[in-house]
């Protein structure tokens, strides 16, 4: 698969690590690269789409979930995504940048400094407490176009969110502000990755006692809203007027408790090179502290990627080469790998190097570095470095 060029530049100096557009392929020459693939994101988003019966809004916040977030984007809209989702203004605001068109919501809470820019650039805000109200009247007379919002409602997260208590109030302030569209109202589960757990059903309960007393005053907004990915997939009651999923387009299992079915492709295969190959002799200390020492003559070779492109230092790591495992030697480095290659001899420096996703028959999915590393594989992506470049593959079907 070979990654198209495009013509947008990386522009990574002011923003960040959240606004990674893709790279010339050619022109970023690193030892170590993540590449994407639109038609997995487009096939899971379509997967989505039928399993849940309702449109998607697509979740690419931080940096799509590790995939870039304007390659994200592009790939969910050309793909036909509703809308997408954001947790901060500035990553909407990139969005807008990247040329993308449609609804964008900011999950969280946009600062009143940023409030006018959000308007100008028609990007859908969440709003939960009246000070919320109060910052976006300030703004309202100066912004040319009216404000689309979002009321969050906390049914037991403990995070962002009104009171159930305090909903219908703010809803009706919100629909005697005027240029204020109050599109939706929403909730988010605290437990959906684990779907027996009892608060799924309390946080339901609430939201739907809630939507039957603002219902009953006529104050429902059209688009009404509570499931992620795990929740999309296990929870056919809260799939609501739309779900937002962030996970489960990326192609990765939302929990153990909750697998993807059949038919979903991660989208992100990480990727580095074979920079070096040398024949040891026995008694040879591989990489900091000399954790290892060969114990015969044996063939090392260094992989261009690093803890400092968030590879853990975690031992006991392999990578993939040739199709076939090969075990981590030695610690390691911020910029380097060592691996054993004595069951590979054929490997050639160049070659190529998985770190995360399939090569040949083989595959590392991210479920196994999140296992092997002690966490979830929503931190495996997002940890995926900022310096490593994105290559966006061209669209065909996914293999
Ligand atoms: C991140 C996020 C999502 C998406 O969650 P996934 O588990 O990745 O599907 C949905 N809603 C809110 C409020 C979020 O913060």
């Amino acid at each position: 698969m070979r990654p198209i060029i495009n013509p947008r530049r990386n522009s990574l100096s002011s923003h960040g690590s959240a606004l990674i557009l893709p790279l010339v392929a050619t022109e970023h020459g690193s030892s170590t690269w993540a590449e994407v693939s639109p038609a997995a994101l487009a096939n899971n988003l379509s997967r989505l789409q039928d399993l849940a019966g309702v449109p998607v809004m697509a979740v690419v916040k931080a940096a799509g979930y590790g995939h870039g977030l304007a390659n994200a984007a592009r790939a969910v809209e050309a793909a036909g995504a509703a809308s997408c989702a954001v947790a901060r203004v500035d990553e909407a605001l990139a969005l807008r940048r990247a040329g993308i068109s449609i609804p964008v919501l900011v999950l969280g809470e946009t600062p009143r400094s940023l409030l006018r820019q959000a308007l100008d650039q028609a990007v859908s805000l969440t709003v939960f407490t009246r000070r919320h109200l109060q910052e976006l009247a300030e703004v309202l007379g100066d912004a040319l176009s009216p404000a689309t919002v979002h009321l969050k409602v906390d049914t037991g997260m403990s995070r962002l969110g009104a009171s159930p208590e305090a909903a219908p109030e703010l809803l009706v302030e919100l629909s005697r502000m005027k240029q204020v569209e109050v599109a939706g109202l929403f909730t988010h589960f605290a437990c959906a990755d684990s779907p027996e757990t009892p608060s799924n059903d309390m946080q339901e309960h609430k939201f739907r006692a809630l939507l039957e007393k603002i219902g009953a005053a006529g104050l429902r907004p059209p688009w009404v809203h509570a499931a992620n990915s795990a929740a999309a997939l296990t929870r056919p009651s809260a799939r609501f007027d739309l779900v937002r999923c962030g996970i489960a387009l990326y192609g990765i299992d939302p929990s153990d408790e909750v697998p993807l079915p059949k038919g979903f492709v991660p989208a992100l295969t990480w990727k580095a090179k074979l920079v070096h190959v040398q024949d040891l002799p026995a008694g040879a200390g591989v990489s900091y502290g000399h954790d290892y020492i060969t114990e015969h003559a044996e063939r090392v070779g260094v992989v261009g990627v690093g803890y400092g492109d968030g590879y853990r230092r975690q031992p006991g790591g392999e990578l993939l080469i040739l199709g076939a495992r090969v075990p981590i030697v030695g610690r390691v480095c911020m910029d380097q790998v060592m691996v054993s290659l004595d069951q590979h001899p054929e490997a050639q420096p160049g070659d190529e190097v998985v770190l995360l996703g399939p090569q040949g028959r083989e595959a590392i999915p991210a479920e196994e570095l999140a296992r092997r590393w002690g966490t979830i594989p929503y931190e495996v992506l997002c940890g995926i470095s900022a310096r490593v470049p994105r290559e966006l593959l061209e669209s065909k079907r996914p293999g």
